[in-house]
């Protein structure tokens, strides 16, 4: 049985192997991520018990962009219940890009993955006001990453400045009463909560928390509604990884959400999460090295949910 001290050298093995792969391109079209440094990378492992293991740029900052969204979902949820939230976004995949302009046939966003549906719960989230909702999710994920976070303003102001495209998007969902009036509120929310700054490290402690069934494994806090879970994974598995996420699925079969800047978070339902961050993109916005490292572990582990071996579900209990 394979136990922490080998899983760490593995871990040490992927990311010796992939760092010098240069594929791909840091994303320009939020102008202030064209500054990241396409080096970085970064890889962080944290079990549902609370042990933990990082490699490289592990300690390097960058905004956690769409990972965002299953957390808003979860938290849209808690608040609204499923009925009510269902009204507003929808759970099939989009088959279509995270910035599609598109809705189904309830007029409804595709899913809570899309930046239409992301939007559609930001305003469902947003609170009193612009600085009671974002706190409030600023608060959440602190807690789950069990220490204090905050915004990167520069982005923010980044993506608010040349966010056209969700603009539209927002008016068009205001257009089939999916988000209220407060339209300018809604993307203040849901460019903030784009804009938290995140390591690989607290990416990994997040995804923990899930995998913990909404307890963080280390401080215990009691972060998410476990009866929620389920629904934020079962998305991340369907449509968390852009318009990959149907070979992802097939191929690492694992719950996860990408982001624009670079970072990938995947959960290992009730025993662990991976994190990686590296800003090089491929052509569908997935981190490059991102992708390569999930699958590796996930061929080595037997992560896959559908592994005919069910060596996933038993190795962690050996650590
Ligand atoms: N803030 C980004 C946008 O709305 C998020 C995109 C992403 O990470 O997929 O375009």
């Amino acid at each position: 049985m394979k136990d922490l001290a080998a899983l760490k050298d593995y871990i040490l093995q992927v990311y010796e192997r992939h760092r010098t792969n240069h594929e791909g391109q840091v994303t320009t079209y939020i102008p202030e991520l064209g500054k990241a440094n396409p080096d970085h990378f970064g890889i962080s492992v944290v079990t549902a018990q609370g042990q933990e293991f990082s490699v490289g740029d592990s300690q390097q900052e960058f905004t956690i962009q769409s990972i965002c969204k299953p957390l808003a979902f979860l938290m849209a949820l808690e608040q609204h219940g499923r009925e009510t939230t269902i009204k507003h976004v929808g759970m099939e995949p989009s088959g279509e890009a995270f910035n599609s302009i598109n809705l189904d046939r309830l007029n409804r966003p595709f899913n809570p993955m899309v930046n239409a549906g992301a939007i559609s719960v930001a305003a469902l989230i947003k609170g009193a006001s612009p600085e009671a909702g974002v706190d409030a999710f600023l608060k959440r994920l602190s807690l789950a990453a069990g220490r204090d976070l905050r915004i990167d303003q520069a982005v923010c102001a980044s993506e608010a400045a040349t966010g056209f495209r969700n603009r539209a998007i927002a008016y068009l969902l205001r257009n089939f009463d999916m988000i209220d009036d407060q339209v300018d509120h809604t993307l203040h929310q849901y460019f903030s909560q784009c804009s938290v700054l995140v390591n690989s490290r607290d990416l990994a402690m997040i995804g923990a928390t899930l995998a913990n069934i909404g307890d963080n494994p280390e401080t215990h806090a009691e972060v998410f509604d476990m009866n929620y879970i389920k629904d934020a994974l079962s998305v991340m598995l369907t449509c968390g990884m852009y318009d990959y996420s149907g070979e992802w699925a097939y191929n690492v079969g694992l719950p996860a959400k990408s982001g624009v800047a670079g970072g990938i978070l995947a959960v290992v339902n009730r025993q662990l999460s991976i994190a990686v961050y590296s800003p090089r993109l491929d052509d569908r916005g997935n981190s490059v090295r991102g992708i390569k490292v999930c699958t590796d572990l996930a061929e080595e582990y037997g992560l896959h949910a559908f592994n005919f071996t069910n060596f996933g579900s038993n190795f962690i209990q050996a650590l």
